[in-house]
């Protein structure tokens, strides 16, 4: 099954975007996915993303309006967000195993950040800088080539 996209995906924006890059993002596909306005040689920004793989323009244009109607909507974007953060914490558990901060092999970085590594099964390793678990009591860290996660906890530290 193909991953649902997110408003933000279909608009081609940041989660971060402000609302005036949502109403330009918002126009730039209802020029692109509009049944009526759909042209075609028309230039267009390389940033909207195409979603017709997953069915017709009209398909498109209708996800499109969705995501407009609730990113132009302070609240609504923000009871969206929420929704996207739980979705976000709950894939984050999937991880594999656990690990100690301290079981970790330590690298000496430049600047004095240290990189805390761990062998994945797949021959590659876990990587984690110093700077990414500051202030966390644990951290899932995904192997640098493989889908595999690791729950990497700073107890003891
Ligand atoms: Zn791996």
């Amino acid at each position: 099954m193909e991953p649902e996209l997110t408003h933000y995906q279909v608009l081609g924006i940041h989660p971060s975007a402000t609302l005036e890059q949502i109403k330009q993002a918002y126009h730039a596909a209802v020029l692109k996915y509009h049944p009526d306005k759909a042209v075609s040689g028309t230039v267009l920004p390389t940033t909207v993303p195409d979603v017709r793989q997953s069915g017709a323009n009209t398909d498109a244009f209708q996800l499109v309006k969705q995501a407009w109607e609730v990113l132009r909507d302070a609240g609504q974007r923000a009871a969206y967000d929420g929704l996207l953060s739980l979705k976000e914490m709950q894939s984050a558990i999937a991880y594999q195993d656990e690990l100690d901060l301290l079981d970790m092999d330590v690298e000496d970085r430049h600047e004095g950040v240290r990189l805390f590594t761990h062998p994945c099964r797949c021959g590659d390793v876990y990587a984690l800088s110093e700077t990414e678990l500051a202030g966390r009591d644990s951290l899932v860290v995904p192997c640098r080539t493989c889908s595999n996660h690791v729950l990497v906890r700073a107890s003891g530290t």
